[in-house]
């Protein structure tokens, strides 16, 4: 670590108060700071979050930026990284630092991965080597020895186990500077999840599940599928790995480690039929399944096969079932 390189920490808050962990962090990230004379940044989303964001100067930070919008109340995967991962390429730091909490732990590695760097996760410790290289201390092998990693791309991405690090005694009379960012949203992903918040849907007693899998191109796409889930009155289900790549939440999941469903009808566009996600749908009484090949494993199971791109296929069901309803 060069002098000037920064470090920024991840501050959680929960129901618009900033958890403990991210006093913590700010607690280790001033004990490097000082060692290097980099700043101490802090990244907060939320909403509503003025007086908040004060106590992370009073605790140290010598800048927050601050994201507010009413969808980032709640901790949203999606949004949550594409601020973090914008604000990163920007500031270039040389360490990213979360809480190796419920939240930091599912956040960190999806970063890592978008920033195309490292991660050392569950760290008990970080220190500085003679050639100023952070170092990351973490136990491994069931702990019965610990690991002393050095990151070799950047930035450094670290999450720190609660209680590894002391809190700076607060100080209302610390000097910061509190940044507003225009927090960048995904809109179609709003779009779902206005109609599918968290908790509200139940997928297992759904008759009508609209599934979609790794045929999608990307997270947005999956706005086709809600808008054939809306004119059907049916509910977003998912294969695996849209929930591991962070575009929908795990209550939408289909599958072994999923949910299992019986749906009247279930539609599975660009799903290739793996045993683990037959064995949370084959019951289901109707089976439609859309797929480029021929020879997908889940046309043995489908009722009715559509050889074909769902891109194509799904909008001109969307427009036949309109037809014959309106
Ligand atoms: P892929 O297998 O990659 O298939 C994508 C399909 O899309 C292909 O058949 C392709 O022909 C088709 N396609 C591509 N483009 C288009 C297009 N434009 N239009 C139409 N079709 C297109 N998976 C689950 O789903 N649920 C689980 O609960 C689950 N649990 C698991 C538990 C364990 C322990 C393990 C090891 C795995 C588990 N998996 C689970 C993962 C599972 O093994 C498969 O990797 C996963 O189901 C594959 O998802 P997919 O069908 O979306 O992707």
């Amino acid at each position: 670590m060069t002098d000037q390189e920064n470090i920024i920490i991840f501050a959680e808050q929960q129901r618009g108060k900033i958890q403990t962990i991210s006093y913590e962090l700010l607690g280790k990230g001033k004990e490097i700071a000082k060692k290097t004379g980099a700043e101490l940044f802090a990244v907060l989303l939320g909403d509503q979050m003025d007086e908040e964001a004060k106590e992370l100067i009073y605790y140290g930070a010598d800048k927050v930026f601050l994201y507010q919008h009413s969808s980032l109340i709640d901790f949203d995967l999606l949004n949550y990284k594409l601020n973090i991962v914008n604000l990163v390429q920007e500031q270039k730091p040389a360490l990213l630092l979360l809480g190796a909490s419920h939240l930091g732990r599912s956040l960190a590695p999806r970063l890592a991965v978008a920033l195309k760097t490292g991660l050392s996760a569950d760290c008990i410790g970080l220190e500085l080597d003679d050639n100023g290289n952070i170092i990351q201390i973490r136990p491994a092998f069931s702990g019965s020895i610990l690991a002393y990693i050095r990151t070799k791309t950047k930035p450094v991405i670290a999450t720190l186990r609660y209680k590894s690090s002391e809190s700076m005694e607060r100080d209302s009379s610390r000097k910061g500077e509190i940044i507003n960012r225009e927090a960048e949203i995904s809109p179609s992903l709003l779009t779902i999840l206005r109609k599918q918040k968290s908790g509200e849907i139940n997928l297992t007693e759904a008759d009508v599940v609209i599934s979609g899998g790794r045929g999608l191109k990307k997270a947005d796409d999956l706005s086709i599928l809600s808008g054939l889930a809306e004119i059907c009155g049916g509910i977003i289900g998912v294969s695996r790995p849209l929930v591991d790549d962070g575009w929908i939440g795990k209550e939408h999941q289909v599958g072994f480690s999923g949910n299992t469903v019986k749906p009247k009808i279930y539609i599975a566009c660009g799903i290739s039929g793996s045993s683990q996600h037959l064995a949370g749908m084959r019951r289901s009484d109707i089976i439609i399944a859309i797929n480029t090949d021929p020879s997908a494993p889940i046309f043995k199971v489908a009722d009715y096969g559509i050889v074909g791109d769902l891109y194509e296929i799904v909008p001109k069901l969307i427009g036949e079932i309109k037809g014959r309803t309106s």
